[in-house]
């Protein structure tokens, strides 16, 4: 069945279409190797629930332009679902399927009290307006309205969306439902009930795992060379943390292309030159592929932008020692082989990435209990669950003899497969 995208080409759709299939194969495995009969695979192996919605919105020149968009809800046994919302001309419904997955592993690795949602819209945010994206993000909660809630999918940031953007979509939800509901979104801006500590909290959950990780490879952060894909919120602040911490980030890249530089780049002004979708490069001439950027000679490679970056064609050019996955999906299981079988520490994305909910997490707590915390608060909380799925995943790895990324699987289905038995549901 070829998953249909406005803009994508048939190339593109196979490629999505592979990010949910062999997400499948990795959850087979891990609940296989958990002692977990068919039954449990057939109910985990797709979203519970998916809506796809037209969304009409006004243009500034006047025209109406119907977007399409999807919300994904993949298991709620445990609790309510959960993840981001993304903004991209490459959506599919495939895709968003295999990110509410991603979400629920992640979820029970850092063991929060949610299954996994995604949503997403097709649409190129740099091209449109202040207002037009306004009226793109009511016009998106109007029309998933009946199936989100704070005690039911609660939506966050995810690629191109930020806390403006929450803001909208939990105005608009409150006005639904004709009382004001912090708890519907995460990610929103602090004077609305977001949490301290959330825009920088996937790169914060990626340093930690940098850092246990180098401990195991005997690798000093200090001087370490790291290269960074992606430049957009957590490319950037995780660029920031390392070069903070006294490594030397030598390359960084953006959609358009990379920038190297084996003595270190000035992270600082190239995050006072970044738009706001993460785009620097431009600026530059001297500049390297992306591709040439995956295969630098480095330390520590985090890809941090989009799906299927490391691969079978590059993985066996690939330089680091480790390699955190920030991004949701930039290896595929081959490429997860390959580096494996190379000696290669791959930190895999559901473990990696799992700051930014947990902290999501945080903020609905907090606006629950109407009582709100430190950054200090914040943070020693942050390190405390990651660390310990850090370790957690680590130890199954190493005890099991497999990689990362299946350890981390068996980790994460584990909990939603328990909840749907006590259920009942099998
Ligand atoms: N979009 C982020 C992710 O992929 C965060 C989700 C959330 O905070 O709920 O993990």
């Amino acid at each position: 069945m070829v998953d249909k995208n406005e803009s994508g080409n048939e190339q593109g759709l196979k490629k999505k279409r592979n990010v949910l299939e062999s997400t499948q194969e990795v959850i087979h495995d891990a609940l296989d190797k958990l002692g977990y009969p068919q039954e449990v695979y057939e109910l985990l192996k797709e979203p519970m629930r998916l809506m796809t919605v037209r969304i009409p919105v006004r243009m500034d020149d006047g025209s109406i332009k119907i977007f399409t968009g999807y919300r994904a809800q993949h298991n709620d046994a445990v609790g309510p679902t959960k993840g981001g919302v993304r903004f991209h001309p490459d959506v599919t419904e495939t895709e968003v399927k295999a990110l509410s997955v991603w979400m629920s592993l992640k979820a029970g690795i850092v063991d929060l009290p949610y299954g996994g949602g995604k949503g997403g819209i097709i649409c190129d945010p740099r091209e449109m307006s202040f207002r037009e994206l306004e009226r793109l993000s009511r016009g998106y909660v109007r029309a998933i309205s009946q199936i989100v809630g704070p005690t039911k999918d609660i939506p966050a940031p995810d690629v191109f969306t930020n806390s403006q953007i929450m803001a909208w979509m939990m105005d608009e939800y409150s006005r639904i439902r004709e009382f004001d509901s912090p708890g519907f979104i995460t990610g929103k801006p602090l004077v609305l009930g977001g949490s301290h500590g959330r825009e920088s909290a996937t790169a914060k959950g990626v340093t930690i795992c940098i850092r246990e990780a180098a401990k195991k490879k005997g690798i000093d952060i200090q001087g370490a060379r790291v290269v960074v894909q992606g430049f957009g919120n957590a490319g950037s602040f995780l660029s920031k943390f390392m070069h903070d911490a006294g490594a030397k980030v030598v390359g960084i890249s953006d959609a358009y292309g990379a920038l190297y530089d084996p003595e270190g780049l000035d992270i600082d002004y190239l995050l006072d030159r970044r738009d706001s979708f993460g785009t620097v490069t431009k600026l530059f001439k001297d500049t390297i592929t992306n591709k040439e950027l995956l295969e630098l000679d480095c330390d520590i490679l985090v890809p941090a932008a989009i799906e299927n970056q490391i691969t079978e064609d590059n993985a066996n050019n690939i330089k680091a020692s480790i390699v955190v996955e920030a991004a949701n999906g930039p290896t595929t299981i081959e490429g997860t082989k390959i580096l494996t079988d190379r000696g290669i520490l791959l930190v895999p994305d559901v473990l990696a990435s799992s700051g930014g909910v947990t902290v999501s997490y945080f903020e609905w707590v907090q606006n629950n209990q109407g009582y709100y915390w430190t950054e200090e608060e914040v943070e020693e909380k942050l390190e405390k669950v990651m660390v310990n799925a850090f370790d957690t995943v680590y130890r199954t790895a190493d005890s099991r003899k497999i990689d990362m990324r299946l350890s981390a699987y068996m980790v994460g289905v584990r909990k939603m497969a328990e909840a749907s038995r006590f259920r009942g549901w099998i």
